[in-house]
């Protein structure tokens, strides 16, 4: 009998250790490449979504030649498209810019007032524990409006991204019910991903979406995934290897993010 509790107590501490060991690497960001690279016009990555896919089941970025905006939900990824249309990238297809995390929220609400995004967004900052670490974040519900974007595809030699999106085209939704997924960095990873809140969405029915540039939500669940890791992998193809990286562009990621001229 006591070699019996015995055994049975190891077996559920070994479990409890995998278990904190699994959840730890949840809470890690996988990012390939930089967004200093996606605004010097490193468009071309050699790194798969099936690849992707391994490191997180939600998140952001683009296709290779900037070919769109991704969402990625329940580890099913999508492309929006400059003509609007929405695809699921196959497991094949390359990105050049990607960051995912396996989303377990941390913190959770439901929040049923009438908001901006930019009030969204404050309002969301102040349920972070700190300013210092990194959040995966997703809103899902109803929007009483939302405006996205989406590039189009790129032809080499590729033109940065501050030229690339004066030829972005504008979605207007109005009534939309669907979810937001993206990240907050603090403003010290500005050079690495986008400081503050990038959100892309996505409706319910898979039928539009895009870079989030502004919102008004009526009624939304707010979840929060706080992380303290972040796995970075650099492309190894002769656009990032040549692209000159030493001018940080945090301004231009600004304007270039939040549509802000
Ligand atoms: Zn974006």
């Amino acid at each position: 009998m006591k070699t019996t509790i015995l055994r049975l107590s190891i077996a559920m501490a070994t479990l409890i250790y995998f278990t904190a060991i699994a959840h730890a690497e949840d809470d890690t960001i996988f990012q390939t490449s930089t967004i200093d690279a996606l605004m010097e016009g490193v468009y071309d990555g050699n790194f798969t979504y099936g690849e992707l896919k391994k490191h997180g089941d939600f998140g952001l970025g683009t296709l290779n030649d900037l070919d769109g905006e991704m969402v990625g939900l329940n580890g099913v990824f999508y492309q929006v498209r400059s003509d609007g249309k929405v695809f699921v990238v196959p497991d094949d297809a390359r990105t050049p810019f990607a960051a995912v995390t396996f989303f377990e929220p941390d913190r959770s609400l439901t929040l049923a007032k009438p908001l901006t995004c930019n009030e969204l967004e404050s309002y969301i900052e102040t349920l972070f524990p700190s300013k210092n670490i990194f959040y995966a974040v997703k809103i899902e519900g109803s929007f009483d409006h939302i405006k996205t974007r989406s590039v189009p595809r790129q032809k080499k030699p590729f033109p940065p991204l501050t030229e690339v999106v004066k030829h972005q085209s504008y979605f207007e939704l109005d009534k939309a019910n669907g979810t937001m997924a993206g990240f907050w960095f603090p403003a010290y990873m500005k050079d690495i991903n986008a400081a503050g809140f990038h959100l892309h969405f996505i409706t319910d029915d898979r039928q539009a979406g895009g870079h989030v540039l502004d919102c008004t939500v009526s009624s939304v669940k707010i979840e929060i995934d706080y992380s303290r890791d972040l796995d970075l992998s650099l492309p190894e193809t002769s656009g990032f290897y040549n692209a000159d990286l030493t001018e940080p562009s945090g301004s231009d990621v600004s304007s270039v993010e939040k549509g802000k001229k």
